[in-house]
């Protein structure tokens, strides 16, 4: 009886000393705490656990809506949990008869677009040991909502790639924030598709994106803390007016910043 009871306890030690935080959602992010030593899986793969027992990861659009997440303490049996997201909707527009030339770009600038897409990649894969993601994010913007994470354009009948930011109205000129602290990992003024675009890395493969920029006012390398000027709006690359296009990843998983802050 005594030694069932001590089990009971053991079990209710170790399931306490896993919480999340994060609304369980397709392209949601989920930020982990745990204790010391701790590994941790999510369907088998293993998570980069900070020596505090930090831990984050993150559903795509389309994620399945069951996942398993499991932990271990070294030489003790492995815990699980099922995580069980919602299914989210979202905004299909179907535009029709468009001239051919507005649905492919030409084929000149394919070979430019993808070797931008490279570089992007490239930093987006860095796995940096800094928990910038645990803070809570605050908005790199003030503006009118103009665009939502998700959400796609079917152009004569063919479906284009989804919108993966949250995109805030405002001047160019506007000031753009650091949403967590993080370091710079990528700037570049002029690409094809999204202008002036700067990567801030927040550790664990955690990235933002913001996109279309008019200026830069950190250099790549430089460390940056929350709140701190680091851009300004623009309408630069393929933009139909200024805007500021905010984008979230984990690693090549792209996730909605909006439901990393207050609704605005
Ligand atoms: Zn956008």
């Amino acid at each position: 009886m005594h030694k069932l009871l001590i089990l009971l306890l053991l079990v209710g030690f170790n399931l306490a000393a896993m919480e999340l935080r994060g609304e369980m959602t397709q392209g949601s992010m989920i930020v982990g705490k745990t204790v010391a030593d701790t590994s941790v899986w999510l369907d088998g793969d293993a998570l980069k656990v900070s020596p505090q027992g930090d831990f984050v990861f993150g559903f795509s659009r389309e994620a399945k809506l069951t996942h398993q997440l499991e932990w271990a303490q070294p030489g003790q049996t492995k815990q699980h949990k099922t995580l069980t997201l919602t299914k989210r909707e979202y905004k299909i527009e179907r535009i029709k008869g468009l001239p051919p030339k507005m649905v492919t770009p030409d084929p000149d600038v394919l070979e430019r677009i993808r070797a931008e897409g490279r570089r992007i990649a490239k930093a987006r894969r860095i796995d940096d040991d800094r928990i910038d993601f645990t803070q809570p994010f605050i908005w790199p913007a003030k503006g009118r909502i103009s665009g939502f994470y998700g959400s796609q354009r079917i152009l004569n009948g063919k479906p284009k790639t989804p919108h993966y930011g949250v995109d805030v109205a405002a001047k160019t000129g506007s000031p753009v924030v650091a949403p967590a602290d993080g370091v710079v990992t990528f700037w570049q003024p002029d690409m094809y598709y999204s202008g002036g675009t700067m990567l801030i890395d927040h550790g664990h493969g955690i990235s933002s994106a913001f996109l279309h920029l008019s200026a830069a006012h950190v250099k790549v390398g430089q460390t940056v803390k929350q709140g701190e000027l680091v851009a300004e709006v623009g309408q630069t690359g393929r933009a139909t007016g200024p805007h500021l296009d905010w984008r979230i990843n984990w690693f090549n998983v792209r996730l909605d910043p909006a439901l990393l802050v207050p609704a605005q």
